[in-house]
């Protein structure tokens, strides 16, 4: 499958991640093997009331379990927006080889600013950005633009 095609499913999550008043984020995880999907999760800091429950701390979190595995090593993440810190540094953690994102951040975005995997100590996945960014970052200004009218 193409990436703009794997970034669509990522998409999808975001949307239903929007439905349930959550920023709309959204991955995937591929198996680069198979190229199967191994899990998708869009942000649930509200559902979980955990700021924490980013979508792709959601995915690392859920495949390390069910895979019961300690690392996610030959496998892609799709995100809908770039990483930020945090979920920078587990993906490297996780060994997840290769990030694909759409939408860059400029405030939090963890690879165009002080990208940690520069740090010497940390893995560093191929990092591919702006897939389909029109339509990534659509989704999200459109969600920002809608709570300041409320
Ligand atoms: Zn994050």
């Amino acid at each position: 499958m193409l990436n703009d095609e794997w970034m669509k499913l990522a998409l999808l999550e975001a949307r239903k991640a929007e439905i349930n008043n959550e920023v709309p984020v959204g991955a995937i995880l591929i198996n680069l093997q198979d190229s199967k999907i191994i899990e998708k999760s869009g942000n649930n800091m509200m559902s979980k009331s955990n700021p924490l429950a980013h979508a792709e701390i959601e995915i690392i979190t859920k495949s390390l379990k069910n895979l019961k595995r300690k690392y996610l090593e030959n496998t892609a993440i799709y995100v809908t927006l770039e990483p930020c810190m945090m979920c920078a540094a587990a993906i490297s953690e996780a060994r997840i080889k290769k990030v694909f994102f759409g939408a860059y951040d400029k405030k939090k975005g963890a690879y165009h600013n002080n990208d940690i995997t520069n740090i010497k100590s940390y893995f560093k996945p191929e990092i591919y950005g702006g897939i389909m960014e029109k339509e990534c970052s659509k989704i999200i200004r459109n969600f920002f633009k809608k709570i300041r009218l409320k």
